[in-house]
């Protein structure tokens, strides 16, 4: 992993910084954590955010998707289980996604800054996440939170399509796509995903509460907490992010 500190993002040409004074916060390469409910908009908010920070984006997620479209035979007995979990809607164990999370920071240039998006999820994973980017010398600089209630949620998670192929996320009212059933961005077809399901939903709303709530606390206590309300367009949730993240960090 490299750590370049001279970093700029593309949007730090000016266009940021207002007020003209100096350098924008925003700049340099930052280490994000975005947290948040099922459904909420986290990848969403990630591919905003990542084009107007320029930073990499970590899914864990997407990660296991990628792995779970392989052919079941070609996966270690560790990743079947992975696999068979997500798809009943529970959480991976907390030992695989940080080894896999801790193999992708090894092949990281990190020099982009990084956000993080559906890990950490428990306590464990976030003082493991901690220990990493210490060693890398790269901590964390603040964890946006994003606050939905939960019938939106749930609203969110039944009408969500995804592309198997690229992964971008659509709803059937909220986001349509421009030709029904088809991916805008790479033409293939979208699916519901398994644990988009009405049944495994509930679990994952139920394990969210159980499991991944008490990581606001543990955010907060350390002051890189940033609650942002997600209701609204995707592009709006965006631009509070950033001038939450701006007033956060102080620029
Ligand atoms: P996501 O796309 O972030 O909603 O993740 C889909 C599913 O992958 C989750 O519901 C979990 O089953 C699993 N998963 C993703 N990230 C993690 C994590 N950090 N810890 C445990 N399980 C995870």
């Amino acid at each position: 992993v490299t750590l370049t500190p001279d970093h700029t993002g593309p949007s730090a040409g000016g266009e940021s910084t207002a007020a003209g004074e100096g350098t924008d916060v925003l700049s340099r390469p930052l280490r994000l954590v975005l947290l948040g409910g099922p459904g909420v908009g986290k990848g969403t908010q990630a591919e905003l955010l990542m084009d107007r920070l320029g930073m990499y984006h970590l899914s864990t997620g997407d990660m296991f998707r990628a792995i779970g479209a392989k052919p079941p035979e070609t996966l270690t007995p560790v990743m079947q289980q992975a696999i068979e979990l997500i798809s009943g809607g529970r959480l991976v164990p907390d030992e695989t996604v940080i080894e896999l999370v801790r193999h992708h920071l090894e092949e990281q240039d990190m020099g982009r800054g990084i956000l993080f998006d559906g890990f950490p999820r428990t306590v464990p994973q976030a003082e493991a996440l901690d220990r990493m980017l210490e060693a890398l010398g790269a901590p964390l600089d603040a964890v946006l939170d994003y606050e939905l209630e939960e019938e939106k949620l749930i609203e969110r998670l039944s009408g969500r399509r995804t592309c198997l192929q690229c992964g971008a996320s659509f709803h059937v009212l909220n986001l349509p796509p421009k030709n029904e059933g088809i991916c805008d961005h790479c033409g293939s077809p979208l699916i519901q995903r398994t644990d988009d399901r009405p049944a495994t939903v509930l679990v994952r709303l139920q394990t969210y509460h159980r499991k991944t709530c008490p990581l606001i606390d543990f955010y907060r206590g350390s002051g890189r907490l940033i609650p942002v309300t997600a209701d609204g367009a995707p592009t709006t949730i965006a631009q509070r992010s950033i001038e939450a993240l701006r007033r956060h960090l102080g620029g």
